[in-house]
């Protein structure tokens, strides 16, 4: 077991308020890989997959399809597949180890395994979230919740491949198609997107702005390649206040800041095992 773990969960008992950085590595620790194929995924999209070949559950995503019917054939059985999947056991893991405790979360996961367990107002899913679908264009303001839709959809398959055109989803007030609520270059940044990163900013600032508090600022599986929206902001955070300190845990290793010193401690490794370990180790 990493010798940090234990230190890990003292830090946890000791701070008054925790503010978790989550990325796509925990998902592929609960088993959703959206960048490479795993069975949770592969057996859902198994004739997708193999008809188109993709490379992995996002490829199919960020396709370009020759028609809506096709296109929503995907989503909503990609979508489908993510709210019928069980909570990860890391996912679980984690909801039990921050308990009570005042907390935060932020993501860049888009697939619905946070939402499970933590209450909305205490997330900002900051690149989106599969439950929402969103005007294409998009007209104006308004996310429409995706779970009765993708119902309807995926009940009506044709042929596994793709959904009656009748079915796909258009936006009642300039009749463009929906997409799914997950950034790319039109996601809509509207009124709930804007007041969840207010939460984080609020919840960040309430407690690292009393001197005498102590903040955990952890960071599970973030990778290399949207530093900008977790793991600086974590890094500035720790820098800048005494009473914060900063954790990383991740499968590959990173390296430390040097500033940072004592207030920083690295947990390298399989994160569902060290996540496990957390809540196992007295
Ligand atoms: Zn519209």
């Amino acid at each position: 077991m990493n010798k940090n773990i234990k230190q890990l969960r003292e830090w946890i008992a000791v701070s008054d308020a925790i503010i978790v950085g989550v990325g796509s590595g925990l998902s592929s620790a609960a088993g959703y890989n959206h960048y490479h194929w795993m069975s949770a995924l592969e057996k859902p999209l198994h004739q997708l997959k193999e008809t188109y070949g993709f490379e992995s559950p996002f490829a199919g995503f960020y396709y370009c399809y020759s028609d809506y019917a096709s296109q929503w054939g995907y989503y909503s059985q990609y979508i489908k597949a993510m709210m019928d999947a069980p909570t990860g056991q890391p996912v679980a893991d984690l909801r039990e180890r921050i308990g009570d405790k005042p907390h935060f979360v932020l993501t860049t996961n888009i697939d619905m395994q946070l939402s499970r367990v933590f209450d909305e107002k205490n997330l900002c899913m900051f690149q989106g979230d599969f439950s929402f679908l969103q005007c294409s264009q998009p007209c104006g303001d308004e996310l429409i919740p995706a779970e009765n839709l993708i119902q309807a959809m995926t009940e009506n398959l044709v042929d596994g491949m793709w959904i009656p055109t009748e079915l796909v989803p258009r936006c009642k007030h300039c009749g463009r198609v929906l997409v799914p609520w997950v950034r790319d270059d039109t996601f809509l940044e509207g009124k709930y997107w804007k007041e969840s990163i207010q939460r984080y900013y609020d919840f960040a600032n309430k407690w690292i702005g009393q001197k005498d508090k102590k903040v955990l600022l952890l960071e599970l599986g973030v990778g290399e390649m949207t530093p900008a929206i977790i793991k600086l902001p974590f890094w500035n955070m720790t820098a800048e206040n005494e009473n914060v300190r900063y954790v990383c845990m991740n499968k590959e290793e990173s390296s430390a800041p040097e500033h940072l010193k004592d207030r920083a401690l690295y947990v390298q490794g399989d994160l569902g095992e060290n996540l496990h370990f957390l809540n196992i180790i007295s």
